[in-house]
């Protein structure tokens, strides 16, 4: 029997779409040493570049069943790939804390029962009184804004991140093809993965990680996955008052389910939305801006500069995501509909295990 690395280096695994998930494969499978074809036809609309960035594991309020195993996991793996990818982006980094804020009494006061019942030093309650709670209030206008920090939460920058990700693996030689993948088949032992310009590509395993699309390449009478789109809408909005200085406030925090990301003096990042659809609507700064029961003046006033949207996938009868191994060489990893970028290494390092498997 050949040794666990020679069959390593001679299998060729082919991966189906490049978003965050199909690279975080590439890159810890071409670290264990397998041949890799990445295969997408645009990374530049894809929900990965969309993606704020925020990694909420921590604070994640149910410690029990798979998501919370899923997070738990990814946060332990996060360090690792961080310390490899600054070897090409020293600036690269996860930002803390992350801070969760709520308006509702109700919600707040689960918090601190979360909070009470884990004993958990990266995680605090904010009170009142405390400078950060007194300047988000001031900032916003309002008195009723409480919550929690979590020093083991934070951002990456999604857009870097990915960039980084590259350039990593063109040092690492791996094979990318600009190209759609619109048919999959096994034969003679290998799989063949058929591009829109009827080139056949062939490899020994074959991982679908292009999202809403994957369920088109496989036979879905027997395995039977759903997915429906779910649509993330972004943007950053620049606001001319004085008196408000945005970087006075916190990196990245949340206030009743809206993430807020203050980037200037007078530039700040808010998002994201989900509906169940594809195209984005045209009323988003209500929308977006609707989080809290009166808005401070400068955010009425405030201007959209950019706007963005991604749409993700999002199982239906089962839960997010799908990590399924369909046998005889073939992987799906779909359904990131939330979390994508939080749980890539966790994904990846479950795709490594099962190759592992089926190699050996
Ligand atoms: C506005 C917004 C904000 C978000 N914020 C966060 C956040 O703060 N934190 C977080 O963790 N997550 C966040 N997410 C969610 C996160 O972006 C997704 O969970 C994640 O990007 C899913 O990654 P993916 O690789 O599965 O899919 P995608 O990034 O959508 O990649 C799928 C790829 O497959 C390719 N493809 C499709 N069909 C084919 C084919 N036939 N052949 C070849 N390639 C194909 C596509 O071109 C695409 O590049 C956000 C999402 C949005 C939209």
């Amino acid at each position: 029997m050949k040794g666990l690395k020679e069959n390593f280096q001679k299998a060729h695994v082919v991966i189906i779409g490049s978003g965050i998930i199909g690279k975080f494969n590439a890159l810890e499978l071409s670290e264990l040493g397998f041949q890799i074809t990445l295969i997408d036809p645009t990374q530049l609309q894809n929900s990965s570049s969309a993606a704020l960035g925020l990694l909420m594991g921590n604070m994640y309020q149910k410690r029990k069943g798979r998501s919370w195993d899923l997070r738990k996991k990814s946060i332990e793996l996060w360090p690792k790939w961080i310390s490899l990818l600054q070897n090409i982006n020293n600036g690269l980094n996860i930002e803390k804390p992350l801070i969760q804020l709520t308006t509702n009494e109700e919600k707040f006061k689960k918090l601190k029962k979360f909070i009470d019942e884990n004993d958990d030093l990266s995680l605090q309650i904010l009170e009142k009184d405390s400078i950060i709670i007194k300047n988000i209030n001031k900032a916003f206008q309002t008195k009723n804004i409480k919550g929690m920090i979590s020093f083991k939460d934070g951002r990456i920058n999604a857009v870097s991140l990915l960039k980084t990700i590259d350039k990593y693996l063109k040092n690492k030689k791996i094979n990318f093809v600009n190209e759609e993948i619109i048919k999959i088949r096994k034969a003679n032992n290998q799989w063949f993965s058929t591009t829109k310009s009827n080139k056949d590509i062939k490899s020994d395993l074959v991982i679908l990680c292009n999202s809403l699309k994957a369920v088109d390449l496989i036979d879905n009478l027997s395995h039977n996955i759903k997915l429906k789109p779910v649509l993330g809408q972004a943007i950053e909005v620049s606001i001319n008052d004085a008196e408000v200085d945005l970087l006075t406030l916190p990196k990245q925090f949340n206030i009743n389910g809206k993430n807020i990301i203050p980037i200037s003096k007078n530039k700040l990042i808010i998002g994201s939305t989900d509906e169940y659809s594809t195209k984005p609507e045209k009323n988003i700064f209500e929308k977006i801006t609707n989080f809290l029961n009166q808005k401070p003046t400068w955010l009425i006033n405030g201007q959209i500069k950019k706007k963005w949207f991604g749409v993700r996938s999002r199982p239906e009868g089962e839960p997010s995501p799908i990590m399924k191994n369909l046998g005889d060489g073939l992987i799906i990893c779909t359904g990131f509909y939330k979390n994508g970028i939080l749980l890539a290494p966790v994904c990846s390092k479950w795709v490594a295990n099962e190759i592992k498997k089926y190699i050996t």
